[in-house]
């Protein structure tokens, strides 16, 4: 039995360190002993020592594990580690499946995408934006919440990591926000802990390396002097390139 989950589950429902530990010790063939029971499944994790280790295949959050971490109730990095054999079936990890730390990187590097790799951008954003979900209530699925708006960050943060500069993308990154913004302001979006305004303030760090890079990028700020009112004022530091732009 496959599991429900897949690799990019893993990747983005999961902590940067527990993921990249989980996939050292993956690819180190320490998940021994792999055993599917009833949707479940089990193995010794060669840790500090070994671990027995269990881990569901509809929630990888589901499990558990002999660690210390695990006897916490935490998700620990064996259980990761076994829900990656699960999905892989025991086979070799590709190689970009180590993941961006939760930052913003520029590329420093001038140029557009083609007309498929900005469709496959434009895709991706709105994919991740439906993990950035408005709270509800009741107070009990607060956490699961904001599970969902770091798992939909860590996805933006890999599309906007790494874009080639230019007017273009400085575009898609300014939509971006606006809808973001939109989320915050009036889409119920509980950001109490800052994991959106985080990346929005990360994202805006990145445009005005942008504006360095091609000062052609600063004409996408206009549309942000155009609005009178955003969640933060995340915006002020670009009105101002755009202001203060020579002319
Ligand atoms: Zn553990």
């Amino acid at each position: 039995m496959k599991p429900v989950y897949d690799l990019e589950k893993l990747k983005y429902g999961t902590d940067a360190g527990t993921y990249s530990r989980a996939v050292g010790l993956y690819k180190k063939g320490k998940v021994t002993k792999v055993e599917c029971v009833a949707g479940s499944y089990t193995a010794i994790v060669l840790g500090t020592e070994p671990y027995r280790v269990s881990v569901s295949g509809r929630s990888f959050k589901q499990g558990h594990c002999a660690c210390y971490l695990g006897q916490q109730g935490t998700l620990c990095k064996h259980m990761i580690a076994l829900a990656l054999h699960a999905v892989r079936e025991g086979k070799p990890l590709a190689m970009e499946t180590t993941k961006t730390p939760g930052e913003a990187e520029c590329s420093m590097r001038a140029g557009q995408l083609n007309d498929m790799e900005l469709q496959k951008a434009k895709l991706e954003i709105t994919n991740a934006m439906k993990y950035i979900k408005p709270y509800r209530g009741p107070s009990k699925t607060w956490f699961a919440n904001q599970d969902s708006l770091c798992e939909g960050c860590a996805r933006l943060y890999d599309i906007v990591h790494g874009l080639p500069v230019s007017k273009q993308t400085s575009d898609l990154l300014i939509n971006l926000l606006l809808r973001l913004d939109k989320k915050l302001c009036t889409g119920g979006v509980d950001d109490s802990n800052g994991t959106v305004g985080g990346f929005m303030t990360e994202v805006v760090a990145l445009l005005e390396k942008y504006a360095k890079i091609d000062p052609a990028c600063i004409n996408s700020f206009k549309k942000l002097t155009e609005i009178d009112h955003t969640c933060f004022g995340w915006e002020a530091d670009l009105v101002r390139l755009f202001d203060e732009q020579p002319r």
